[in-house]
């Protein structure tokens, strides 16, 4: 049954996933996610149901248009196979309950606003205002700890970032503040730290292979909403986990 179950979460993921990208590429250039339907950016081929199978039709065409054999990016079916991985992670951790449907709502908002931030450097306001009410409900109603840490967690999370964007001279967006007071909320206090820890650390490790590698000027910004979703996620999956067991040690 938990395999069952399981499988359908991952497929559920993948297609989520798939629809995903369409909203992370289309919500910031103010389009529709509907209309028109998906074509390929070269010929302008419509796309049929056997185009868009998740992960599948990416290795059916070997990454190509079957039309016109224009190759497709990668990221489609990496961002597809992430979120459907990601589905499965949440259901495996938590099973059938609210918390990991709270963890894969999350999932959700960090694919799109990662796909978002990598492809046009912006934090978009219209799907952080899709989360915000999903997240403040299931936070409520299901609290992981008291509504004061809840509460404390998205009200610092956004204070630490405005103070850092302050200092940075707008090194930080507001998208990155808005987005990080959400992903608080969901956390609490202390737990969010953790996560902005773990953004920070592979912000800077990811920030000095690129310049190291010659990839990325003294001067061009990497987007750090990618980060805050990664450290997010790995801290509301182990962050209570490895608090606990690190005040164990010191108290
Ligand atoms: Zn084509």
């Amino acid at each position: 049954m938990t395999i069952l179950i399981g499988i359908y979460v991952l497929i559920l993921g993948l297609v989520l996933g798939s629809f995903y990208n369409v909203v992370a590429l289309r919500v910031p250039a103010g389009e529709s996610v509907i209309h028109p339907p998906s074509r390929c950016p070269h010929c302008g081929t419509r796309l049929t149901g056997t185009d868009m199978v998740p992960v599948f039709s990416y290795l059916w065409s070997r990454g190509r248009c079957r039309h016109c054999q224009a190759p497709v990016s990668v990221w489609y079916p990496i961002g597809e196979a992430l979120t459907g991985l990601m589905f499965l992670w949440m259901y495996l951790e938590y099973g059938f309950t609210a918390q990991a449907i709270t963890g894969m709502v999350l999932v959700s908002l960090s694919v799109i606003i990662t796909v978002a931030d990598i492809y046009y450097m912006k934090i978009p306001n219209r799907v952080l205002l899709f989360f915000l009410p999903v997240l403040l409900v299931l936070v409520l109603l299901f609290p992981v700890t008291s509504l004061w840490s809840h509460l404390a967690g998205g009200i610092g999370a956004g204070v630490i970032l405005l103070i850092a964007a302050i200092a940075s001279k707008g090194g930080m967006g507001m998208g990155d503040i808005k987005l990080f007071a959400l992903y608080g909320w969901v956390l609490g206090f202390p737990n969010m730290l953790m996560a902005l820890f773990i953004a920070c650390l592979l912000g800077l490790v990811t920030g000095l292979i690129l310049r190291c590698t010659g990839r990325s000027g003294k001067k061009q910004p990497i987007p750090f909403g990618p980060f805050l979703a990664v450290g997010t996620l790995i801290a509301y999956v182990y962050g209570p986990v490895i608090i606990s067991g690190y005040l164990s040690l010191i108290v």
